[in-house]
């Protein structure tokens, strides 16, 4: 069982490190991935490339490079929390795309949640993505 509310305090964890990072991006996400309530890795969305991220410009994703910085080989049962931070703790839409969601599965990562739209600072809202299909 799932808990949303624990993976909403992660979330807000990862708003707060998107918000702080001053990247070369346009917008700033940052992805955690979860294991046993522990926070594996951290990443961030960039200008860098790499060949994992199967899209026409090959940046990377959020949840690419929290994958790659990860320490542990096996990811199967982990889980990923990514939040696109609009304002210091204040969400937008981070629904993962097709060539993340597609690596995401391959990794064996058991639940996907993103932050959508939020303006309330207290609690951001997230969506489970089904990665099942
Ligand atoms: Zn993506």
């Amino acid at each position: 069982m799932v808990t949303v509310k624990r993976h909403q305090r992660f979330a807000k964890i990862a708003l707060e490190l998107a918000y702080a990072v001053n990247g070369d991006v346009t917008y700033q996400l940052c992805a955690l991935v979860i294991k046993k309530n522990r926070v594996l890795s951290v990443g961030y969305n960039s200008k860098k490339t790499h060949p994992m991220m199967n899209t026409k410009t090959q940046q990377r994703h959020a949840e690419c490079d929290a994958i790659l910085r990860c320490p542990e080989d096996d990811l199967s049962g982990a889980d990923l929390v990514v939040v696109r931070a609009r304002s210091k703790a204040k969400a937008g839409l981070a629904r993962p795309c097709g060539a993340c969601r597609e690596m995401l599965k391959h990794c064996g990562i058991k639940h996907v949640f993103y932050t959508t739209n939020w303006d309330d600072e207290t609690t951001p809202n997230i969506e489970q993505l089904d990665i099942s299909v």
